[in-house]
């Protein structure tokens, strides 16, 4: 293998995070790229907004995922970083389901570049409802597997809303319960979605740092920067019956960090199922 096919090989990746994240995208980092992930000491990416709403986020995922990666690369004095920002949305479609997307941003200062990469799944847990009483908590806590996976309860009164979390056994969610409802009628029970917490959020991100890792292996066939991948798809895929242009994929489209190679590759499929034609099927 080329120097230039490892472009990463024992470098340290600073991954802005305080809920062990760096954990699930050290092995993919190590085995794919040969480097190292740590994490900057004294970090506080709470102060970026939090999930239970506590502190409200202001950016958008991907600038907050962006200042996430500098502030560690800034503590740290390295010149790669790593960072994540998960959004959890509630599915009209779907009632009671929520929609988990996850952003992993990667910076290279030397070469110049920024590579993401994005997921999107269904969450199996639950979202967010209110309850009137101890035994709709337990069964929900017991549904979404606590206490492997966290739980948060919020509150809210004239000074606004309160959260518990850290609730670490049965015990403690009991007695939290009890004593919010000696003085609420309704208490919001939802899962805790950081990572250390969350074990479906961090196999998801596990896989997607594997994802992230692989295309930082990839060199761009034109300039050999690191992080060739997909960047776009391409809809139009035509209709099966009326030939019309569809929203499906018609086209993939890879390219490169850093110049402005492009590879479009037409995707297998040489028709759409009409089921996806606004006019067979508006
Ligand atoms: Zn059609
Ligand atoms: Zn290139």
């Amino acid at each position: 293998m080329t120097p230039s096919a490892r472009p990463y090989q024992g470098r340290t990746v600073t991954f802005a995070t305080m809920h062990g994240k760096e954990q699930l995208a050290a092995e993919p980092f190590r085995q794919m790229l040969g480097a190292r992930v740590t994490t900057p000491n004294g970090l506080n990416t709470d102060l970026l907004g939090t999930f239970a709403g506590d502190i409200p986020r202001t950016l958008s995922p991907i600038d907050a995922a962006r200042v996430k990666a500098r502030l560690g690369m800034h503590i740290d004095n390295t010149a790669l970083g790593l960072a994540s920002e998960g959004t959890f949305a509630a599915t009209p479609n779907s009632p009671g389901l929520v929609e988990n997307t996850e952003l992993l941003l990667f910076i290279d200062d030397v070469r110049q570049i920024e590579v993401v990469e994005i997921s999107r799944v269904m969450s199996p847990l639950a979202g967010p409802r209110p309850i009137s009483d101890m035994d709709a908590g337990l069964e929900f806590a017991t549904r979404i597997g606590f206490p492997r996976q966290g739980i948060v309860l919020a509150t809210s009164d004239d000074d606004g809303p309160t959260w518990r979390k850290d609730l670490g056994t049965a015990a403690e969610l009991t007695c939290a319960l009890d004593k919010l409802f000696d003085t609420k009628n309704e208490v919001t029970i939802q899962p805790d979605y950081r990572a250390h917490a969350c074990p479906t959020r961090a196999e998801h991100l596990r896989s997607l740092a594997e994802r992230l890792a692989e295309r930082l292996a990839r060199p761009c066939p034109g300039c050999a920067a690191p992080g060739w991948g997909p960047t776009a798809s391409e809809p139009g895929l035509p209709c099966r019956d009326c030939g019309e242009p569809t929203a499906l994929a018609a086209a993939t489209v890879e390219g490169c960090a850093r110049c402005s190679y492009q590879v479009r590759t037409p995707v297998a499929a040489r028709r759409a199922s009409p089921e996806w034609c606004e006019r067979c099927n508006p």
